[in-house]
């Protein structure tokens, strides 16, 4: 069998449905079952309507959801021009109602948890999902069946084993019926039933834990863009697809930035060894990116992202100075206050870490405070280097920092693994650099990747 994985901007409307309808139907010899986001703008659309009626604004709330429904009314109307199915109908209207309920709840008590979130998010897949069965003829599973998570709200973790199970007990006979089978991306639900979400951008991660729990022979990401490129073309316009990427590459790029796949994603896949493929539904004939454990030679560099803003701590101490035990205690402290740090870069008497613009650094600091002192330097971009052959190439980090030689920067990193060679710029800075390093490091389409 084979997943197909279709994104938001994928399923806009009917003809972007039908489109993925044709594409599951050539698709049917090879068993798809088909992963669907919610329809382009929708979970944004239920973030906001949520955010409304936490605010008490319950008017704007009901409006926002009003528009919603009717925009996938709308969608139903131009899919069956000579009558909408009474089912599907009814399927709409029950969503409508469930998520009315959930939006007039949050209003009255002006409290939105996490977990009021994921049960209002959850239906924008829920919508999508419908409208496709319909569509399709396909079989509609309620991915909450299958997905099952801890109880993390709005970033749920996948209990695999009891995932893989109620996958082929529930999945697998109805794939083998030969009919399309349509699920949701994003969405799943803990031991008890209730509702979460793996997370904004979490249909990648739905269709490859899918994948790995049917033994897929490809776990297909279907989106707007010829694959993966050489960095976001929102960037660099000039970017080109990828033809072949190592598993660790699209993980790296993936952390460090680039939208196009969710980076939790290749977890599942490396491990079942399934290969994932990008590709763009509007040209399913186009070029295409395939990502898998073993790449041939190519160029050193293979493609660049960018992520921020981020912080930038410096922590110095003399006490570094022949002290064992010194970094235990640093990363003691963090761990402790659960903040995370990305990239790490170490000098005699200090240590230079990023972190998310938005971790709680206060109790930290303070904590920090009794044995070192810390230099806290906000609006920070990372900007990643990412390629196989980085770390066989003589001469190639001199080529990247003749790139960006007017640039300040303040931090590098090169990455364990010796694939990823990671700049810490100025966060207003770090689109041209971006444009700079793919000038130099990425040239035309002549020969060799991509
Ligand atoms: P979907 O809704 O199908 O999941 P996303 O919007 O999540 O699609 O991801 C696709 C988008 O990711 C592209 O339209 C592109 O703008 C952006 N993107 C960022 N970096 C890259 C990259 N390196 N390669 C391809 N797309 C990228
Ligand atoms: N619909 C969800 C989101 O917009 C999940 C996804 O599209 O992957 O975040
Ligand atoms: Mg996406």
């Amino acid at each position: 069998m084979i997943v197909m994985k279709f994104g938001g901007s994928s399923v806009a409307d009917a003809t972007c449905m039908r489109e993925v309808e044709a594409l599951a139907r050539q698709a049917l010899p090879r068993r798809p079952l088909v992963v669907l986001s919610a329809t382009a703008k929708t979970t944004d659309g239920l973030f906001q309507a949520a955010t409304r009626a936490q605010d008490g604004d319950l008017n704007t709330a009901l409006e926002l959801h009003q528009a919603l429904i009717e925009r996938h009314r709308g969608i139903a109307r131009d899919l069956f021009p000579d009558g909408v199915p009474e089912d599907l109908s009814a399927a709409i209207q029950e969503l409508s109602g469930e998520l009315e309920l959930l939006l007039r709840g949050v209003a009255l008590l002006k409290e939105l948890s996490p977990r009021s979130m994921d049960a209002i998010a959850s239906i924008g897949e829920r919508l999508s999902t419908r409208l496709f069965a319909a569509c399709a003829g396909a079989a509609w599973v309620d991915a909450r069946t299958i997905v099952r998570t801890d109880a993390t709200f709005g970033c749920g973790e996948p209990q695999t084993k009891e995932l893989n199970a109620l996958a082929q007990t529930h999945l697998a006979p109805l794939l083998a019926q030969g009919r399309i089978v349509v699920t949701q991306g994003y969405i799943g639900a803990t031991a008890q039933g209730l509702t979460t979400t793996l997370g904004r951008g979490g249909s990648d991660f739905s269709a490859a834990l899918f994948g790995a729990a049917l033994g897929a022979e490809d776990i297909q990401i279907w989106t707007d863009v010829e694959g993966v490129l050489t960095c976001d073309p929102r960037i660099v316009p000039e970017a080109q697809p990828i033809a072949e990427l190592s598993f660790a590459e699209a993980a790296e790029l993936a952390a460090f930035g680039a939208k196009v796949l969710h980076p939790a994603t290749i977890q599942p896949a490396v491990e079942a060894g399934i290969p994932v493929t990008v590709r763009h539904t509007r040209r399913p004939q186009g070029r295409f990116t395939t990502i898998t454990g073993q790449v041939r030679t190519g160029r050193p560099v293979t493609a660049l992202a960018m992520r921020g803003p981020v912080t930038l701590l410096t922590v110095t101490s003399a006490n570094m100075l022949n002290q064992a035990g010194f970094l235990a205690k640093l990363f003691d402290a963090f761990a402790r206050r659960a903040v995370s740090v990305d990239l790490i870069a170490t000098a005699e008497v200090s240590v230079s870490l990023t972190v998310e613009a938005d971790a709680p650094l206060e109790a930290l600091l303070e904590d920090l405070s009794g044995f070192a002192t810390v230099t806290v330097t906000k609006d920070r971009a990372i900007v990643a280097i990412v390629g196989e052959r980085l770390k066989l190439t003589p001469g190639v980090t001199g080529r990247c920092f003749g790139a960006i030689r007017e640039t300040n920067v303040e931090m590098i990193s090169m990455g364990a693994n010796e694939i990823n060679l990671s700049i810490v710029v100025k966060a207003e800075d770090a689109r041209q650099a971006l444009r700079n390093l793919h000038a130099a490091l990425i040239p035309g389409e002549e020969g060799g990747r991509p």
